[in-house]
Protein backbone atom coordinates (compact mmCIF):
# COMPACT_ATOMS: atom_id res chain seq x y z
CA UNK A 1 0.00 0.00 0.00
CA UNK A 2 2.44 2.35 1.13
CA UNK A 3 4.59 2.44 -2.36
CA UNK A 4 1.91 1.94 -4.45
CA UNK A 5 0.60 5.09 -2.54
CA UNK A 6 3.96 6.66 -3.82
CA UNK A 7 3.86 5.56 -7.06
CA UNK A 8 0.51 7.59 -7.68
CA UNK A 9 2.24 10.62 -5.77
CA UNK A 10 5.41 10.53 -8.28
CA UNK A 11 4.16 12.22 -11.15
CA UNK A 12 2.71 15.03 -8.87
CA UNK A 13 6.09 15.14 -7.09
CA UNK A 14 8.37 15.57 -10.71
CA UNK A 15 6.36 18.14 -12.03
CA UNK A 16 7.37 19.54 -8.02
CA UNK A 17 10.24 18.96 -8.25
CA UNK A 18 11.19 20.53 -11.51
CA UNK A 19 9.38 23.90 -10.35
CA UNK A 20 11.46 23.61 -7.01
CA UNK A 21 14.86 22.89 -8.37
CA UNK A 22 14.99 20.16 -5.50
CA UNK A 23 17.16 17.17 -6.47
CA UNK A 24 14.73 14.84 -7.36
CA UNK A 25 13.61 11.72 -5.76
CA UNK A 26 12.19 9.21 -8.14
CA UNK A 27 11.33 6.17 -6.40
CA UNK A 28 13.43 3.24 -8.51
CA UNK A 29 11.65 0.05 -6.92
CA UNK A 30 10.80 -2.16 -9.35
CA UNK A 31 8.85 -4.45 -6.89
CA UNK A 32 6.95 -3.86 -3.34
CA UNK A 33 10.03 -4.17 -1.58
CA UNK A 34 11.26 -0.96 1.14
CA UNK A 35 14.29 0.59 -0.70
CA UNK A 36 16.33 0.34 2.30
CA UNK A 37 19.85 2.53 2.64
CA UNK A 38 22.21 1.72 5.51
CA UNK A 39 25.29 3.35 6.46
CA UNK A 40 27.14 0.95 8.33
CA UNK A 41 28.15 -2.96 6.99
CA UNK A 42 26.50 -3.93 10.40
CA UNK A 43 23.21 -2.16 9.98
CA UNK A 44 23.10 -3.30 6.60
CA UNK A 45 22.71 -6.79 7.96
CA UNK A 46 20.45 -6.22 10.36
CA UNK A 47 18.35 -4.52 8.39
CA UNK A 48 18.15 -7.69 6.41
CA UNK A 49 17.70 -9.84 9.10
CA UNK A 50 14.73 -7.90 10.43
CA UNK A 51 12.97 -6.72 6.88
CA UNK A 52 13.58 -10.00 5.18
CA UNK A 53 11.68 -10.40 2.11
CA UNK A 54 10.12 -6.95 2.19
CA UNK A 55 13.09 -4.95 2.28
CA UNK A 56 15.79 -4.75 -0.30
CA UNK A 57 18.80 -3.09 1.27
CA UNK A 58 22.20 -1.18 0.24
CA UNK A 59 25.03 -0.45 2.17
CA UNK A 60 26.86 2.51 1.54
CA UNK A 61 30.22 1.60 3.24
CA UNK A 62 31.39 -1.60 2.56
CA UNK A 63 33.29 -4.17 4.25
CA UNK A 64 36.69 -3.02 6.35
CA UNK A 65 35.60 0.90 5.56
CA UNK A 66 36.23 3.17 8.37
CA UNK A 67 32.78 5.06 9.26
CA UNK A 68 34.60 7.70 11.14
CA UNK A 69 36.31 8.83 8.73
CA UNK A 70 33.77 8.34 5.44
CA UNK A 71 32.71 11.13 3.67
CA UNK A 72 29.29 10.67 1.56
CA UNK A 73 30.12 10.86 -1.83
CA UNK A 74 27.41 12.62 -4.54
CA UNK A 75 26.48 9.30 -5.07
CA UNK A 76 25.77 8.03 -1.79
CA UNK A 77 23.34 11.03 -1.28
CA UNK A 78 21.49 10.39 -4.01
CA UNK A 79 21.23 6.89 -3.04
CA UNK A 80 19.85 8.09 -0.06
CA UNK A 81 17.01 10.70 -1.31
CA UNK A 82 15.64 8.04 -3.41
CA UNK A 83 14.94 5.43 -0.28
CA UNK A 84 12.06 4.50 1.43
CA UNK A 85 14.32 4.10 4.80
CA UNK A 86 17.75 5.15 5.79
CA UNK A 87 19.21 3.99 9.17
CA UNK A 88 22.27 4.96 10.33
CA UNK A 89 23.91 4.69 14.00
CA UNK A 90 24.54 8.34 15.26
CA UNK A 91 26.21 9.26 18.47
CA UNK A 92 28.91 10.34 15.47
CA UNK A 93 30.20 7.43 14.08
CA UNK A 94 29.14 8.88 11.09
CA UNK A 95 31.70 11.93 11.79
CA UNK A 96 32.17 12.96 8.76
CA UNK A 97 28.27 12.82 7.32
CA UNK A 98 27.26 15.67 9.56
CA UNK A 99 23.69 16.91 9.00
CA UNK A 100 23.22 15.08 5.98
CA UNK A 101 20.67 12.75 7.84
CA UNK A 102 18.57 15.72 8.82
CA UNK A 103 18.70 16.77 5.37
CA UNK A 104 17.60 13.39 3.85
CA UNK A 105 14.32 13.36 6.13
CA UNK A 106 13.62 17.12 5.17
CA UNK A 107 13.85 15.86 1.72
CA UNK A 108 10.90 12.64 2.18
CA UNK A 109 12.99 9.70 3.42
CA UNK A 110 12.43 8.02 6.85
CA UNK A 111 14.92 7.83 9.16
CA UNK A 112 15.87 5.51 11.59
CA UNK A 113 18.41 6.22 14.25
CA UNK A 114 19.95 3.39 16.18
CA UNK A 115 21.14 6.27 18.74
CA UNK A 116 17.53 6.01 19.70
CA UNK A 117 16.91 2.94 21.09
CA UNK A 118 19.86 2.61 23.52
CA UNK A 119 19.03 3.73 27.20
CA UNK A 120 21.48 6.64 28.10
CA UNK A 121 22.53 4.70 31.45
CA UNK A 122 23.75 2.20 28.90
CA UNK A 123 26.05 4.45 26.94
CA UNK A 124 29.89 5.11 28.12
CA UNK A 125 31.09 8.57 27.48
CA UNK A 126 34.07 8.80 25.33
CA UNK A 127 37.33 8.88 27.40
CA UNK A 128 38.82 11.82 25.25
CA UNK A 129 35.87 14.21 25.66
CA UNK A 130 33.01 13.49 28.17
CA UNK A 131 30.69 15.45 26.01
CA UNK A 132 30.01 12.73 23.58
CA UNK A 133 29.49 9.13 24.16
CA UNK A 134 31.28 6.21 22.74
CA UNK A 135 29.18 5.10 19.75
CA UNK A 136 30.83 1.07 19.10
CA UNK A 137 27.36 -0.25 21.15
CA UNK A 138 27.32 -3.31 18.93
CA UNK A 139 30.01 -4.94 20.80
CA UNK A 140 27.70 -5.51 23.94
CA UNK A 141 24.64 -7.98 22.37
CA UNK A 142 22.47 -7.31 24.64
CA UNK A 143 22.64 -3.14 23.38
CA UNK A 144 22.22 -5.03 19.45
CA UNK A 145 19.26 -6.46 20.90
CA UNK A 146 18.04 -2.96 21.69
CA UNK A 147 19.22 -1.87 18.07
CA UNK A 148 17.23 -4.79 16.94
CA UNK A 149 14.47 -3.60 18.62
CA UNK A 150 14.24 -0.51 17.62
CA UNK A 151 14.67 -0.64 14.43
CA UNK A 152 12.10 -3.53 13.87
CA UNK A 153 9.44 -0.70 16.04
CA UNK A 154 10.53 2.10 13.57
CA UNK A 155 10.50 -0.17 10.21
CA UNK A 156 6.84 -2.20 11.69
CA UNK A 157 5.29 1.73 11.80
CA UNK A 158 6.62 2.85 8.41
CA UNK A 159 5.47 -0.49 6.60
CA UNK A 160 2.32 -1.45 9.37
CA UNK A 161 1.16 -3.71 6.56
CA UNK A 162 4.39 -6.09 7.41
CA UNK A 163 4.58 -5.28 11.07
CA UNK A 164 3.83 -9.06 11.92
CA UNK A 165 6.87 -10.47 9.86
CA UNK A 166 9.07 -7.79 11.09
CA UNK A 167 7.86 -8.95 14.78
CA UNK A 168 8.61 -12.70 14.05
CA UNK A 169 12.06 -11.75 12.44
CA UNK A 170 13.26 -9.89 15.62
CA UNK A 171 11.76 -12.62 17.87
CA UNK A 172 13.92 -15.23 16.12
CA UNK A 173 16.70 -12.55 15.85
CA UNK A 174 16.43 -11.86 19.09
CA UNK A 175 17.03 -15.69 20.45
CA UNK A 176 19.94 -16.21 18.13
CA UNK A 177 21.69 -13.13 19.82
CA UNK A 178 21.12 -14.93 22.98
CA UNK A 179 22.85 -17.94 22.22
CA UNK A 180 25.89 -16.09 20.60
CA UNK A 181 25.68 -14.08 24.13
CA UNK A 182 25.72 -17.51 25.43
CA UNK A 183 28.65 -18.02 23.39
CA UNK A 184 30.99 -15.15 24.15
CA UNK A 185 31.49 -16.18 28.17
CA UNK A 186 31.72 -19.24 27.11
CA UNK A 187 34.94 -18.56 24.87
CA UNK A 188 35.66 -16.32 27.83
CA UNK A 189 35.69 -18.44 30.63
CA UNK A 190 38.48 -19.88 28.67
CA UNK A 191 41.17 -17.30 29.60
CA UNK A 192 42.43 -16.35 32.86
CA UNK A 193 41.39 -13.12 34.81
CA UNK A 194 44.54 -11.43 34.65
CA UNK A 195 45.08 -12.31 30.78
CA UNK A 196 41.62 -10.74 29.73
CA UNK A 197 42.74 -7.68 28.38
CA UNK A 198 42.29 -6.24 24.73
CA UNK A 199 44.60 -4.36 23.11
CA UNK A 200 43.61 -2.88 19.73
CA UNK A 201 44.55 0.04 17.29
CA UNK A 202 41.31 2.34 18.15
CA UNK A 203 38.85 2.21 21.18
CA UNK A 204 35.98 0.16 19.15
CA UNK A 205 35.48 -2.21 22.09
CA UNK A 206 35.15 -0.84 25.54
CA UNK A 207 30.95 -1.94 25.85
CA UNK A 208 32.41 -5.08 24.97
CA UNK A 209 35.39 -4.98 27.51
CA UNK A 210 32.37 -3.67 30.15
CA UNK A 211 29.99 -6.45 29.29
CA UNK A 212 31.98 -9.20 29.06
CA UNK A 213 35.30 -8.57 31.73
CA UNK A 214 38.12 -7.58 29.70
CA UNK A 215 40.44 -4.54 30.12
CA UNK A 216 40.36 -2.98 26.70
CA UNK A 217 42.70 -0.39 25.48
CA UNK A 218 42.59 1.79 22.28
CA UNK A 219 46.17 2.85 21.20
CA UNK A 220 44.06 5.62 19.15
CA UNK A 221 40.94 7.36 20.67
CA UNK A 222 37.22 6.17 20.60
CA UNK A 223 37.47 7.85 17.05
CA UNK A 224 40.30 6.83 14.41
CA UNK A 225 40.19 10.38 13.39
CA UNK A 226 43.02 11.00 16.06
CA UNK A 227 46.81 10.15 15.20
CA UNK A 228 48.44 7.61 18.44
CA UNK A 229 51.66 9.72 20.50
CA UNK A 230 54.98 8.05 20.79
CA UNK A 231 54.04 8.20 24.07
CA UNK A 232 51.08 6.47 24.45
CA UNK A 233 52.85 3.72 22.36
CA UNK A 234 55.97 3.84 24.75
CA UNK A 235 53.80 4.02 27.90
CA UNK A 236 51.80 0.74 26.40
CA UNK A 237 54.92 -0.85 25.34
CA UNK A 238 55.70 -0.27 28.96
CA UNK A 239 51.90 -2.01 30.33
CA UNK A 240 52.36 -4.79 27.95
CA UNK A 241 55.55 -5.96 29.55
CA UNK A 242 54.63 -5.50 32.61
CA UNK A 243 52.01 -7.04 32.31
CA UNK A 244 53.32 -10.31 29.72
CA UNK A 245 50.41 -9.49 27.90
CA UNK A 246 50.04 -12.46 25.39
CA UNK A 247 48.98 -10.80 22.21
CA UNK A 248 47.65 -7.45 20.47
CA UNK A 249 45.35 -7.19 17.76
CA UNK A 250 44.86 -5.22 14.81
CA UNK A 251 41.32 -4.18 13.21
CA UNK A 252 40.40 -4.77 9.56
CA UNK A 253 38.85 -0.87 8.86
CA UNK A 254 42.33 0.90 10.70
CA UNK A 255 45.62 0.24 8.98
CA UNK A 256 48.14 -2.03 10.93
CA UNK A 257 51.11 0.18 11.57
CA UNK A 258 49.88 1.56 14.44
CA UNK A 259 49.93 -1.93 16.32
CA UNK A 260 52.97 -3.12 14.79
CA UNK A 261 54.95 0.02 16.11
CA UNK A 262 53.48 -1.04 19.65
CA UNK A 263 54.86 -4.57 18.55
CA UNK A 264 57.80 -3.28 18.16
CA UNK A 265 58.16 -1.07 21.33
CA UNK A 266 57.34 -4.09 23.48
CA UNK A 267 60.71 -5.78 21.29
CA UNK A 268 62.86 -2.61 22.41
CA UNK A 269 61.86 -4.04 25.79
CA UNK A 270 62.81 -7.02 25.62
CA UNK A 271 59.31 -8.46 25.56
CA UNK A 272 57.42 -10.55 22.62
CA UNK A 273 54.03 -9.67 22.40
CA UNK A 274 51.83 -11.58 19.23
CA UNK A 275 49.83 -10.17 16.81
CA UNK A 276 47.27 -12.10 17.74
CA UNK A 277 45.34 -11.68 14.48
CA UNK A 278 42.73 -9.64 12.66
CA UNK A 279 39.41 -8.31 14.84
CA UNK A 280 36.44 -6.39 12.65
CA UNK A 281 35.64 -3.51 14.32
CA UNK A 282 33.61 -1.11 12.40
CA UNK A 283 32.96 -3.30 9.59
CA UNK A 284 31.71 -7.07 8.95
CA UNK A 285 33.72 -9.29 6.75
CA UNK A 286 32.96 -9.09 3.26
CA UNK A 287 30.42 -12.16 1.55
CA UNK A 288 33.54 -13.87 0.48
CA UNK A 289 34.76 -14.14 4.43
CA UNK A 290 34.28 -16.04 7.71
CA UNK A 291 32.02 -12.82 8.91
CA UNK A 292 29.46 -11.61 6.39
CA UNK A 293 26.82 -11.00 9.12
CA UNK A 294 27.13 -9.39 12.64
CA UNK A 295 26.66 -13.03 14.66
CA UNK A 296 29.90 -14.42 12.33
CA UNK A 297 31.74 -11.60 13.12
CA UNK A 298 31.25 -11.51 16.81
CA UNK A 299 32.29 -15.28 16.33
CA UNK A 300 35.59 -14.66 14.78
CA UNK A 301 36.24 -12.02 16.79
CA UNK A 302 35.87 -13.65 20.08
CA UNK A 303 37.74 -16.75 19.10
CA UNK A 304 40.20 -14.98 17.30
CA UNK A 305 40.58 -13.12 21.25
CA UNK A 306 39.97 -16.21 23.05
CA UNK A 307 42.63 -18.59 21.31
CA UNK A 308 45.62 -15.50 21.25
CA UNK A 309 45.04 -14.81 24.85
CA UNK A 310 44.34 -18.19 26.68
ZN1 LIG B 1 35.42 3.00 15.64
Amino acid sequence: MYLKTKYLFGIILVILLVFTGCASRTNTNTNDKLNVVATTTLLADLADVIGGEHVNVNGLMGPGIDPHLYQASAGDVTLMQNADVVVYNGLHLEGKMGEIFESIKVQGSEVICIENGIKEDDLLQDEDDSNVYDPHVWFDVSLWKDAARLFAHDLSKIDQQHASDFNANLEQYLQELDELDQYIKNRTSEVSQEQRVLITAHDAFRYFGKAYGFEVIGLQGTSTDTEAGTSDVSSLAEFITQRKIKAIFVESSVPPKTIEALQAAVKAKGFDVSIGGELYSDSLGGVESDAPTYILTFKSNIDTIVDALK
